[in-house]
């Protein structure tokens, strides 16, 4: 096998070739003004080694990406009573969908969907005011990449509230059920301004780390999570991290995965890779369209999906 290196400089040349390359997400300006050409990779190894091509450095919305460092922190804040709040079955619908609410008393089916995600964050705001509970949102996902430069775009969270019509009503149907605690617009602050986290590939695959080595952020030692809790939460990408896309994106790359509407994908090789890619263009799910055949190129050319046998 060629080395790392070589694979992602290979594969970046080839998704500037790409005849297709999906649709930009265009619900607020500061996703539809994206240049849809961009395209980059960081791929950080166990060792500590990291790799990129393109765009890697370019921050970009991370958006739904986010949901994976939330439910991080509500697991080690308060634990498996998460559970008592939201499922972990795949939804089959797309990520803003409202349908299963109803039928399952207000538990949405996992919390990488919108409305487990707003469950998550009404978790995370628990007696806090919202500046607070984003202040360690943000806190939080600098110390997973030891980096101070990552932030919340405030024009993104501005106009995600302006238009977040469908948020709104997820986040008013669940309370009516009792499963959102705070006022709807506390709750909401929180989610709109984590999915309005900027970050670049590379500090996404950084941040990733602590997924691929069992909970441990192999930087510092520290525990993060515990290894559980971390196999738990790959299991949920794997089964939920691309909404009505998640089997397919099992299918092709057999990486846990998950993916934003901005066009990040953080996907996790067990012990061997935490991986970020960033290609705006979305395909017809809602997921990054090169992202996904990027990480199908790595994962054939390195042999690191999870059904390999080792
Ligand atoms: N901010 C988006 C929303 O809540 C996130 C969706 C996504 O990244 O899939 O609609």
């Amino acid at each position: 096998m060629p080395g790392l290196a070589t694979i992602i400089a290979e594969i970046a040349a080839e998704m500037a070739e790409a005849p297709h390359r999906g649709m930009v997400a265009d619900y607020i300006p500061a996703l539809a003004t994206v240049d849809p050409r961009k395209f980059g990779i960081a791929v950080v190894e166990a060792d500590g080694t990291c790799h990129m091509a393109g765009d890697a450095d370019e921050a970009f919305s991370i958006q739904s990406i986010s949901k994976v460092f939330s439910l991080t922190l509500a697991l080690g804040s308060i634990g498996d009573k998460v559970w008592e709040r939201v499922g972990r079955e795949p939804s089959g619908t797309a990520f803003n969908s409202i349908v299963q609410l109803e039928t399952e008393a207000g538990i949405p089916r996992n919390p990488f969907i919108n409305a487990g995600a707003i469950v998550i964050a009404d978790m995370i705001l628990g007696n806090h005011a919202p500046r607070e509970a984003i202040g360690e949102i943000l806190r939080f996902v600098r110390s997973l990449a030891g980096e101070d430069g990552i932030f919340v775009d405030g024009a993104v969270a501005a106009a995600e509230q302006e238009t977040g019509f469908r948020n709104i009503a997820l986040a008013n149907y669940m309370r009516a059920f009792g499963n959102i605690r705070h006022q709807v617009e506390l709750t909401l602050g929180v989610y709109f301004n984590q999915c309005a986290l900027a970050m670049s590939c590379r500090q996404l695959a950084l941040a990733g780390r602590y997924l691929m080595a069992g909970g441990i952020n192999p930087a510092t030692g520290h525990s993060v999570i515990s290894p559980r809790r971390a196999r738990r939460i790959n299991a949920l990408m794997m089964t939920c991290g691309h909404y009505d896309g998640s089997g397919e994106f099992a299918f092709r790359v057999g990486l846990p995965g998950k993916s934003g509407v901005g066009g990040g994908i953080l996907a996790i090789a067990p012990g061997r890779a935490s991986i970020a890619v960033w290609s705006p263009g979305l395909n017809a799910r809602g997921n990054s369209q090169l992202g996904a055949l990027a990480l199908e190129r790595l994962v054939h050319r390195t042999g690191w999906s999870v059904f390999e046998p080792v």
